[in-house]
């Protein structure tokens, strides 16, 4: 019977690739699997199976009575919604440790490093199974995806050598320089509805009851979107109605000038306020320094509820 391995919903580059290379090594042994998405792929992660001819997973969005193993998440709210009818046999990830319980044992692979793409490459490691070049290229640009570019607060040593070992296998000399090109193509907002900007990189979270819906932008440079921000705000005021939420945050990443501008709709502000020790001003305020939301935001704002 074959297993399904997949990343969070509104799939992200190390998703994606996660789900190309972690099956790729479960087939290498013996294990009968298949790669598969929870919905679209963004312009970042086209360009990377653009650039390395990766094939794009299925898209299964219904897990019922299926075996699975998962990638870069482990909770609930970011899962199938029919995942409690499935067998989960394993977690590769580097968030906190979410809310799905499992019925049997199971291998998990977590880990507080910079991406899972890096696990899986210590995967490989452990195991004594070489990297073709193609998938090689594609977990470096996840691993550069996910660390800004060895910005992010989540990069280690150990993310940093994978990248450099990665890179030789897929003869990739500027890997950085690939990077920057990858994270212009991601900052394209021109033509995108405020609603495709508030989705990109969207992820709902279960605290303690109270749903809160977390989107991050990451650019080069947030400034592109200076007289869209009021439009970003009332979709997120539309959106934080229409998904039940109790506080929708949108992270306006700048990845040069190295911090967030947090944009808040809450029915409790106080609550952020107190997390980032910050007084918002018209809803929102500039975060000096934070770029990472599993490190920098989501556990100051979950022990609040
Ligand atoms: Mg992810
Ligand atoms: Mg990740
Ligand atoms: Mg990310």
């Amino acid at each position: 019977m074959l297993t399904y391995i997949f990343g969070h919903t509104n799939p992200d580059s190390d998703s994606i690739v996660g789900s190309l290379s972690l099956s790729y090594l479960k087939n290498k042994l013996g294990e009968d699997c298949v790669a598969t998405r929870q919905g679209d792929i963004s312009a970042e992660t086209q360009f990377i199976l653009d650039k390395f001819g990766g094939t794009l997973p299925e898209l299964k969005t219904s897990v019922a009575g299926e075996k699975v193993f998962l990638i870069d998440f482990s909770d609930k709210a970011q899962a199938p919604k029919d995942i409690m009818e499935a067998t989960i046999l394993g977690i590769v990830d580097h968030h906190k440790l979410g809310d799905l319980t499992t019925d049997t044992p199971l291998e998990c692979w977590i880990r507080p490093i910079g991406c899972s793409n890096t696990i899986v490459y210590e995967m490989f490691q452990s195991y004594n199974i070489d990297i073709p070049k193609d998938l090689a290229g594609m977990m470096m640009m996840a691993i550069l995806s996910d660390t800004v570019i060895f910005k992010s607060p989540t990069c280690t040593k150990v993310d940093t050598k994978a990248v450099k070992e990665l890179a030789k296998i897929a003869e990739v000399e500027d890997y950085k320089a690939l990077a920057m090109e990858m994270f212009i193509v991601k900052s394209a907002t021109d033509g995108a509805s405020a609603r495709s900007l508030n989705t990109r990189d969207y992820k709902a979270f279960d605290m303690n009851g109270k749903k809160v819906g977390i989107n991050q932008l990451e650019m080069i440079d947030i400034s592109a979107l200076d007289d869209r921000v009021d439009e970003i705000y009332a979709d997120m005021q539309s959106m934080k109605e229409q998904e039940g939420l109790h506080t929708m945050l949108v992270l306006l990443t700048d990845i040069m000038k190295e911090g967030s501008l947090l944009l808040c709709v809450s029915d409790d502000i106080s609550k952020v306020e107190s997390a980032f020790k910050c007084k918002l001003e018209n809803n929102r305020v500039w975060l000096a320094g934070v770029l990472s939301r599993k490190k920098q935001v989501v556990p100051f704002l979950q022990p609040l509820f």
